[in-house]
């Protein structure tokens, strides 16, 4: 019986997020004559359009694909595109390729993202500020990093014109979600509905949407992972006045905290100065997150960041994933979706009303439930961060006002971490796994890098 013969490729790309896309682009850069397809769930991303608008449609849907997570651009396309070029945080890129060659291609992926339409954007930076010292005498430890800000609009851009360049030299798949990926004698199977197509060499970067899929995956390929970590909080948003004196110089600043009681450690995350908050769906949970616009037209007052606490889990227990979640749906059982709170208000263990909030002088950039977070987050991390909260308060007076709002939950997902060598490949040969899918990285910057990487090695490899 003849045996069936499916499309060719030399190298199959799943996921068409950061990490995708850098694969494509430095392939086709280094390796112009290979035969590259890349298999997206979502939609292209002229077709991505989240159906809240306020009005209408004011909270999640849970539209599949979802336009914010899924489609070329992946997480990232409309996210505040803060690119952090550090290894302090973002993922532990480092700890497979070195410091030295982790830097260099954030650097690299900046130069790519400036000459792709960023140019006007501005680099921020903690060396040399002086609040390193200042958060230091208030047991607050700035992380040093440098940010590129490419904002909503303009991240916009820089994929647009990067999706023109690799059209007519990769094939996209789009709304095609890679089912099974088998092995074969030359390399892999990819199997998505209708479509089956065979390579040698198969990039995964499905990141955190597809976190479910890689367990599986792995789980079916036996390919080893261990468990990992959980981040939970809530989002601040408060008078943008506040901040800015920090976020004028850095734009965006890593604090951590070790709280007194519980010795955690808290932490600021994607601070967005004059943003909006918004929500996140990820698996038809909905949590919370927040971007900002380059664009003065687009501006709002206020200014928005996570408070986050990270949790490790121990033996025997290892879906922290699935402890993120149960909270995150304690949200959403009681709000219908994320829910908002007064500090003033949980102060006083009362909940959050619709007219106090409306009284209030931060008015809610998200549409979100009035309610109780004392009633959703553990009291070990409510604690750590309303101990944040007072601290703070001393280097940016008025972060414990009454009325600065808390959205929860806001829950960072982490994928369990596939074991990988430090070609960034699975324990089959020509098989990789990067970006957030990994496990490894967590961010724009350190994604996009993990793509290059891995192209890069294979173009070597299939010079020789
Ligand atoms: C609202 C928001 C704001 C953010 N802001 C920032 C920020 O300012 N700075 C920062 O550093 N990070 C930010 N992040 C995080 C950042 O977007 C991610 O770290 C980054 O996108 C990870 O890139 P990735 O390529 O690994 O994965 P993703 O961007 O998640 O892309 C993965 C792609 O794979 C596709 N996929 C999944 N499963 C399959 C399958 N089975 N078959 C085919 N395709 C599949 C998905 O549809 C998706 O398009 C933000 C995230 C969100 C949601």
């Amino acid at each position: 019986m003849d045996r069936i013969q499916y499309a060719q490729y030399d190298v199959i790309i799943i996921g068409a997020g950061p990490g995708g896309i850098f694969s494509a682009y430095e392939l086709v850069k280094k390796r112009p004559e290979l035969k590259i397809a890349v298999f997206e769930s979502g939609n292209p991303l002229e077709k991505r359009k989240c159906p809240i608008d306020g009005k209408k449609v004011k909270s999640c849907i849970k539209c599949k694909p979802c336009a914010i997570m899924n489609g070329f651009g992946g997480a990232g396309a409309f996210s505040d595109g803060k690119y952090n070029i550090t290894n302090d945080f973002g993922g532990t890129l480092y700890e497979y390729i070195g410091k030295e060659k982790a830097l260099e291609l954030m650097k690299y992926v900046d130069d790519i993202n400036v000459s792709y339409g960023g140019a006007q954007t501005k680099m921020y930076s903690t060396a040399g500020s002086e609040f390193k010292k200042i958060c230091m005498q208030n047991k607050l430890k700035l992380l040093d990093a440098s940010v590129r800000h490419l904002g909503t609009d303009i991240n916009y851009v820089v994929l647009g014109k990067l999706y023109d360049d690799l059209k007519d030299k990769v094939e996209f798949k789009f709304r095609t979600p890679v089912d099974r990926i088998e092995i074969t004698d030359n390399g892999y199977r990819v199997l998505a509905g209708e479509e089956t197509a065979e390579c040698r060499q198969c990039i995964i970067s499905v990141g955190r949407s597809g976190s479910k899929w890689m367990e599986r995956i792995c789980g079916e390929l036996q390919i080893p992972t261990k468990s990992n970590r959980v981040d939970i909080g809530v989002r601040v948003e408060l008078p943008a006045v506040i901040f800015s004196h920090l976020t004028d110089q850095l734009y965006e600043s890593k604090i951590v905290y070790r709280t007194e009681k519980f010795e955690d450690n808290v932490r600021t995350f994607c601070m967005n100065p004059n943003g909006i908050v918004v929500n996140e769906n990820t698996n038809g949970i909905v949590t919370v997150n927040g971007h900002s616009f380059e664009d003065p037209a687009m501006k709002t007052e206020n200014t928005n960041f996570a408070l986050l606490v990270a949790k490790h889990f121990s033996e025997p227990f290892k879906d922290s994933n699935g402890y993120g979640e149960s909270i995150a749906r304690l949200s959403n059982m009681l709000g219908g979706g994320v829910i908002v709170q007064r500090f003033g208000d949980l102060e006083r263990g009362r909940r959050s009303t619709r007219s106090r909030i409306e009284e209030g002088l931060v008015q809610p950039t998200l549409a979100a439930t009035p309610g109780d977070l004392s009633l959703v987050l553990p009291k070990r991390i409510l604690d750590g961060i309303i101990e944040m909260i007072y601290a703070l308060d001393k280097i940016a007076p008025g972060t414990a006002n009454d009325d600065t709002l808390l959205y929860g939950v806001e829950v960072k997902f982490y994928n369990m971490e596939v074991e990988l060598n430090n070609r960034l490949e699975t324990i089959y040969k020509g098989l990789y796994v990067i970006g957030d899918g990994s496990g490894v990285t967590h961010s724009l910057s350190h994604a996009s890098a993990s793509g290059v990487y891995v192209a890069d090695v294979i173009a070597d490899e299939m010079t020789s």
